[in-house]
């Protein structure tokens, strides 16, 4: 479903490429957590997947269709297909649950009614009924800044969910959280993606929750790939 084909990213100014000649495909159904120490190339990587960075060489491809070569139409289509997670949540401040959950339905563009919270009901039943998926028990009209650090990651859990997603992308989405509810919200990730028959491809610091819930371990070391198998084989020397 998504292949990557000799890529390579080389962010200008630096000598060493920060992912160097990585080749590597995903299917449906496959839970990867990517592992690797700070400046490996994770969050490079994980960027690359829907284009959010450029690669400098080689290609990804979604089903037979180069990223690069999209027009901008497939590219937003691609976007709307992702559902992005990360480490600081992202969420925008001053809003509540529910508005912030609904940016994902409208994109970032056009929230202007979501803004001004003229959203109409069968959004904001969208919204509601995500909400009931992550499991959180706040008031929708909540701001999002009064949330603990679990709960606004389920918020962003949930607009991604409204994006109908067939790929989740995880950049550290639980390296700001304590380890219990590290734990809960990569249960709630995985529950999620079996139910929709997801692709995940989330980087994790933690090799204990990589072991725990993937499907498959990739590990990267100065941007190479340089594990790419099952959980129960990756021995913890990165
Ligand atoms: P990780 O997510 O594993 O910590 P990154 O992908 O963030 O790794 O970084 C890989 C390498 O690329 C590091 O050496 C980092 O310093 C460098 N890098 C990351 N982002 C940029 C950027 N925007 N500009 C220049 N160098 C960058
Ligand atoms: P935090 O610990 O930061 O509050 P969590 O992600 O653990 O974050 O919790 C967020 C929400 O998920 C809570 O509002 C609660 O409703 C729900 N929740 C947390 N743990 C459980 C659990 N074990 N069973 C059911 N719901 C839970």
């Amino acid at each position: 479903m998504i292949e990557f084909k000799n890529v390579s990213v080389t962010y200008p100014g630096a000598r060493e490429p920060a992912l160097a000649n990585v080749s590597v495909t995903f299917q449906k159904g496959e839970f990867v957590c990517v592992l690797g120490r700070s400046g490996a190339g994770k969050s490079t990587f994980i960027r690359c997947i829907n284009g959010l960075q450029p690669v400098t060489e080689g290609y990804v491809k979604w089903e037979d269709k180069v990223l690069s070569e999209m027009t901008h139409k497939e590219t937003l289509e691609v976007r709307r297909k992702t559902g992005m997670i990360f480490q600081h949540f992202n969420l925008i401040p001053r809003m509540s649950v529910v508005q912030n959950i609904l940016t994902g339905l409208f994109g970032y563009k056009k929230s202007y009614e979501n803004l001004l919270g003229l959203f109409k009901s069968s959004d904001r039943l969208q919204a509601l009924e995500a909400i009931n998926q992550v499991e959180l028990t706040v008031e929708p009209t909540r701001r999002v800044e009064k949330l603990s650090g679990g709960q606004k990651q389920r918020v962003a859990i949930a607009r991604a969910l409204v994006q109908n997603p067939k790929v989740f992308l995880g950049d550290e989405p639980v390296a700001s959280l304590d380890p219990g509810t590290a734990d809960r919200i990569f249960h709630l990730l995985k529950e999620t993606h079996v139910k929709r028959n997801l692709v995940s491809i989330i980087n994790v610091h933690d090799v204990c929750l990589a072991k725990k819930f993937a499907t498959r371990i990739i590990a990267l070391k100065d941007g190479k790939l340089f594990f790419d198998g099952a959980p129960e084989e990756f021995d913890d020397k990165i």
